[in-house]
């Protein structure tokens, strides 16, 4: 019983209960075995950061409410979009992260561009009529040795010039 109670609240500490998604905290839980398994095995790791674009004029424009459910849903199209090796979680507001545990920058290049389709085309009708969504993302493979906050300011400078460039787009860091 105190087994199960313990592990539940262990599971709420590091799960967003907005998008059901893991949060910073799980996050830095698990990156380190990501990194290992990464340099184990000789294979390069990616890191997206991915932030919802003009996100402020969905709330103003549809309500906060209709906001929550698109952050909801966020949560359920990564989670689709990514794979057992991968991790997804939300930072923080309308700003998530991928880690590609298992793929070159090439694969991580495409499954980005995917994404951006899954959340263009995605039935935002559905959530609020009129509701259009788009994700801007940068994207930063680790260099060799590299620390985390460095590796992800890479992926955030990459991310600001995809919204700089028009956004609904993915960027990639230069290493
Ligand atoms: P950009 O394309 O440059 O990213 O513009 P933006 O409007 O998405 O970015 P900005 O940082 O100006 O605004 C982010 C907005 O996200 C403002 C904040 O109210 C909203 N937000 C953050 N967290 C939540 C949340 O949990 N729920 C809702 N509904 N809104 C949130
Ligand atoms: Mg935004
Ligand atoms: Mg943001």
């Amino acid at each position: 019983m105190l087994r199960i109670r313990a592990e539940k609240l262990d599971q709420q500490a590091h799960t967003d209960p907005l998008t059901l998604l893991p949060n910073r905290r799980a996050l830095d839980r698990q990156l380190p075995a990501l990194m290992r398994r990464a340099h184990d095995r000789a294979q390069p790791l990616c890191a997206a950061m991915v932030d919802l674009d003009h996100f402020k004029r969905v709330n103003d424009a549809h309500g906060h409410a209709v906001g929550d459910r698109v952050l909801a849903a966020m949560g359920t199209i990564l989670t689709d979009a990514i794979r057992d090796s991968d991790l997804a979680v939300r930072l923080g507001g309308e700003e998530f992260l991928l880690v590609f545990g298992d793929a070159t920058p090439a694969d991580a290049a495409k499954a980005c561009e995917r994404l951006l389709v899954a959340v263009s085309g995605f039935r935002w009708d559905d959530v609020a009529p009129g509701l259009t969504c788009t994700v801007s993302i940068g994207l930063a493979v680790r260099n060799t040795g590299e620390r985390t906050p460095h590796w992800l300011a890479r992926a955030d400078t990459a991310l600001y010039a995809a919204k700089r460039a028009g956004r609904n787009r993915v960027e990639s860091a230069p290493h």
